[in-house]
């Protein structure tokens, strides 16, 4: 069976890899030069089965009005954006009753779980090195009601499987002594041992490498315009090098997804969801933090990535604009700075880059993966803030579903036919 994957991030790479492992014949088409070059370029780097919560909490929702526009807010909606959003953020809002949130964050939950388990055959087969750490990941409150209400999820998410601990403020310094400086600002902490880091886009490259010893037919440099369709079956692929026909297709190419879908009929809802990082080089400086960390309020993550440290957050309804907005970056830097004040001037000197990109967000908040009407034509898409955590899992399960095999995890959830 000859498959095209469309789209070389980190869930189109391991899709092709569990594909090639499973005796298909595949081709990964990626339109940049290089794999792992837009959504899993400069994430976060966090692999947190912990951090399933879709971002259409009962709580947060509440707050979006007064957030429009204000470029301090975890959740930053752009005006222009508004009409472009209405069918999409009245989805959104649907699922954001507390039944439909909490069955959306135990779907994302137990993909990950399981893709992490899935993750761990990955590295070991194909040698990855990503600057990757099993540490766990801390997560930070400054407001002692939402350490109470993040521990009321967090007993929910440990009877799916994620166990996790709450640390006074003395316990979250004894482990973080990088936080003493903001510490006056931390009412404590709950602490995910499961939880790990590595860094995506080394793992998705090399995994594209390894792949290619599998016998993957790797395109980068090849852009997708359309898909080709007779009655309920997929012909081909036209892309910017020539017409390329397969038995079957995945589409896994992020936020992008919709695109080559609404000429076939297919409405997918798909928001880009906009995001930064910053990556600083931090050989020589001691004293910085040793556990990936979430700031729980800024909706901020520092990941110690290898002699790297990545800092990255924020999310904008702006449409495809990925562009790097200067005070955006400087939000994010300052925010740094409150968290390590005391390491100012040295990471203030550090060499450093910004990176933009966007999330490829669902309504509900949960991937979407599976078959679509058209019967070779397969979806693995929408993974939101959660896609470095879910790949492994995403392509796994992909994979199984279309080789008829009984996957390890119920599909039900990811389904497209919610929304096909
Ligand atoms: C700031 C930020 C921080 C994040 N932090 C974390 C984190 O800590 N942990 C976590 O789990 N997730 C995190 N995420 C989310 C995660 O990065 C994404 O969910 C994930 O990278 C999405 O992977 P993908 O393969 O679906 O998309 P992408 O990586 O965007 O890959 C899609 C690929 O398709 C290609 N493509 C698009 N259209 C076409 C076409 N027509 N033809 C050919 N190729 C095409 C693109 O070039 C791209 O390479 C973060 C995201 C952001 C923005």
């Amino acid at each position: 069976m000859h498959v095209v994957v469309i789209g070389g991030g980190v869930i189109g790479t391991c899709t092709a890899f569990w594909l090639a492992r499973a005796g298909c014949t595949v081709t990964l088409l990626e339109r940049q030069p290089e794999l792992a070059a837009e959504g899993s370029f400069a994430n976060g780097g966090m692999l947190h089965a912990s951090h399933g919560e879709p971002w259409n909490s009962p709580q947060a929702v509440g707050q979006l009005l007064a957030w429009i526009g204000r470029e301090d807010s975890p959740l930053l909606l752009r005006p222009r954006r508004l009409p472009a959003l209405v069918g999409w953020g009245l989805q959104f809002l649907r699922h954001s009753s507390r039944s439909r949130h909490q069955a959306a964050t135990l779907a994302n939950t137990r993909l990950a779980r399981y893709s992490l388990e899935v993750m761990a055959v990955i590295r070991r087969e194909a040698a990855i090195q990503d600057d990757g750490a099993q540490a766990g990941i801390a997560k930070l409150f400054r407001d002692q009601a939402q350490l109470e209400a993040a521990t009321r999820m967090s007993e929910l998410l440990q009877e799916a499987g994620v166990p996790f601990e709450r640390w006074t403020r003395a316990q979250l310094l004894a482990r973080e002594p990088a936080l003493a400086g903001c510490a006056d600002r931390l009412v404590g902490a709950l602490y995910y041992p499961q939880d790990a880091s590595g860094d995506a886009c080394l793992f998705t490259r090399q995994l594209g490498r390894y792949c290619q010893t599998l016998g993957v037919e790797l395109r980068t440099g090849t852009a997708v315009h359309a898909l080709v369709a007779t009655g309920d079956r997929i012909e081909a692929a036209l892309t910017d090098q020539g017409r390329l026909e397969a038995d079957q297709f995945v589409l896994a190419n992020g936020p992008h997804a919709p695109r080559l879908l609404h000429p076939l009929g297919l409405r997918l809802p798909i928001e880009p969801v906009k995001g930064y990082s910053i990556t600083l080089d931090v050989r020589g400086i001691d004293g910085l933090p040793r556990l990936p960390l979430i700031d729980d309020a800024r909706k901020i993550v520092v990941t110690p990535l290898g002699a790297r440290l990545r800092l990255a957050g924020t999310a904008e309804f702006a449409g495809f604009d990925d562009r790097i907005q200067p005070r955006r970056v400087r939000l994010l830097i300052a925010q740094l700075r409150e968290l390590l004040p005391q390491r100012e001037h040295e990471l203030a000197a550090a060499p450093s880059s910004a990176w933009a990109c966007l999330r490829p967000m669902s309504p509900d908040g949960v991937p979407i993966i599976g078959p679509t009407r058209f019967r070779n034509l397969w979806l693995n898409t929408g993974a939101g803030h959660m896609g470095w955590t879910i790949a492994a899992g995403a392509g796994r399960l992909l994979c199984d579903l279309m080789s008829g095999r009984q996957p390890a995890l119920s599909p039900a959830a990811y389904l497209p036919a919610r929304w096909l």
